[in-house]
């Protein structure tokens, strides 16, 4: 979405699929990060996002304590200017006014609910696709330039060429609801429990909670029972333990299975991969959606002037990903330090970093050295490398 209204506020045409007849999914992340702000407020969308319901988050914590306890990682209010903080804000709102305003440009349409299917190709070059409207209805749609922003199940992963590289993930995610009230903490708070992690996203009527379970755990783990869960749960997070019994079967509880890879080429003729579809993020440190607008970013910046000429050669779409790749393979290598350092050994039940005295000095560094916490806050906050967006796309 942000890519095709940067694209379209700069004259160029643009058709956006989606596959869904709403943005109403609840598993994408709420994350708004201050690279996403900035944007926001060089696109002149400042002041809608602001009426968006939303809640502010500052730090992240992680369980490096050597008994489980968290630690805070990364402090955002100490970054400069007036986006030192990560928003959070139903993913729907945003991508409902992405396309509100995606829809006043002229060379701009929304197709919902509908799905591409398979891409055409002719003499070696991807064309376009075909799709399937929710109501049966399928047809072709011919584009100078095909991006794949289809997420982690991307059809172009269907190609092998791309060539696909995973990485072990020692988690999976449950995902569910319970009430909020008033008195309740603010913003994203995290819980250790025996055998899985937790964090709780503020949703201002709820909290959309995330119980990290090790992988592949989670037929066995249901097998034993919701009440045993809840018990487990009110003992990590005691402050929600009034509120447990809320959720009443397992059916209320989602199973994500958490996945991490890249794919090599994320471009073939005619084609251009990027966020999740060319490399899909684990939930850890809440980056993949700052990424993936990056990544749009940057390509309309790269992409403008060879889209209105209405040639875009190999070269064009290989230097979006020569840009971006540096950033995601960083964030994919801390992501998977995190895998292996913390988050795979606090499920096991044993200490973070190896040993008990490492987790505790690092556990130090970041309660003693407050500047120790700049790098991962403008880490998470702007990614590895900062993109601005075309000039004909601000206001
Ligand atoms: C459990 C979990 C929690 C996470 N939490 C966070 C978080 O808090 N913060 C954060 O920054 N990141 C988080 N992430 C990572 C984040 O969700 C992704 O990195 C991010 O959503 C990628 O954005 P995207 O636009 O590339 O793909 P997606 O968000 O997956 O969007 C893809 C879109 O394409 C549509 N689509 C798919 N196939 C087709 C098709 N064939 N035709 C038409 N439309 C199609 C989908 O309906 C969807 O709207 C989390 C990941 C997981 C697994």
């Amino acid at each position: 979405m942000v890519l095709g209204l940067l694209l379209a506020r700069a004259g160029v045409a643009v058709t956006v699929l989606e596959k869904h007849g709403d943005f109403l999914r609840d598993f994408r992340g709420d994350t708004v990060h201050p690279s996403t702000l900035a944007l926001l407020d060089d696109l002149g969308l400042a002041e809608s996002f602001a009426r968006l319901p939303q809640r502010r988050v500052n730090t992240v914590q992680l369980p490096l304590g050597a008994d489980g306890s968290l630690v805070t990682v990364s402090d955002i209010s100490v970054l400069p200017g007036p986006y030192n903080y990560v928003a959070m804000v139903p993913q729907w709102d945003l991508l409902d006014l992405l396309a509100d305003e995606a829809r006043k440009e002229p060379s701009f349409r929304l197709r919902m609910s509908t799905e591409a299917t398979s891409f055409l190709v002719e003499r070696g070059r991807v064309t376009g696709v075909r799709y399937r409207t929710s109501d049966g209805r399928t047809g072709e749609l011919r584009a100078t330039l095909t991006v794949a922003c289809d997420g982690r199940g991307s059809l172009a992963r269907s190609r092998p060429e791309l060539r696909l590289r995973q990485f072990t993930c020692p988690m999976d995610a449950w995902w569910f609801r319970l009430p909020r009230r008033a008195g309740d903490p603010h913003g994203l708070v995290g819980g250790a429990g025996d055998g899985f992690l937790t964090a709780m996203i503020d949703r201002g009527e709820y909290w959309q909670c995330a119980a990290l379970i090790p992988k592949g755990t989670d037929a066995e783990r249901r097998a034993a029972g919701l009440e045993r869960f809840m018990v487990d749960f009110s003992a990590a997070v005691p402050w929600l333990a009034d509120r447990a019994h809320a959720l009443r079967s397992w059916d209320e509880v989602k199973m994500l299975d958490v996945r991490l890879d890249r794919l090599r080429h994320w471009h073939r003729p005619g084609l251009l991969c990027i966020g999740d579809a060319a490399h899909a993020m684990s939930p850890v440190f809440g980056i993949g959606i700052n990424l993936a607008v990056q990544d749009a970013v940057a390509a309309a910046r790269h992409l403008v002037e060879p889209l209105r000429r209405g040639a875009v050669g190999l070269a064009d779409v290989r230097a979006v990903q020569r840009r971006r790749w540096p950033t995601a393979a960083a964030t994919q290598t801390l992501q998977r330090f995190a895998h292996a350092r913390v988050i795979a050994p606090v499920l096991a039940g044993r200490p973070p970093l190896g040993n008990a005295r490492w987790a505790e000095r690092v556990s130090e560094l970041f309660t003693t050295a407050p500047w120790f916490r700049r790098v991962p806050a403008y880490f998470i906050g702007y990614g590895a490398m900062r993109e601005r967006p075309p000039a004909e796309s601000v206001r």
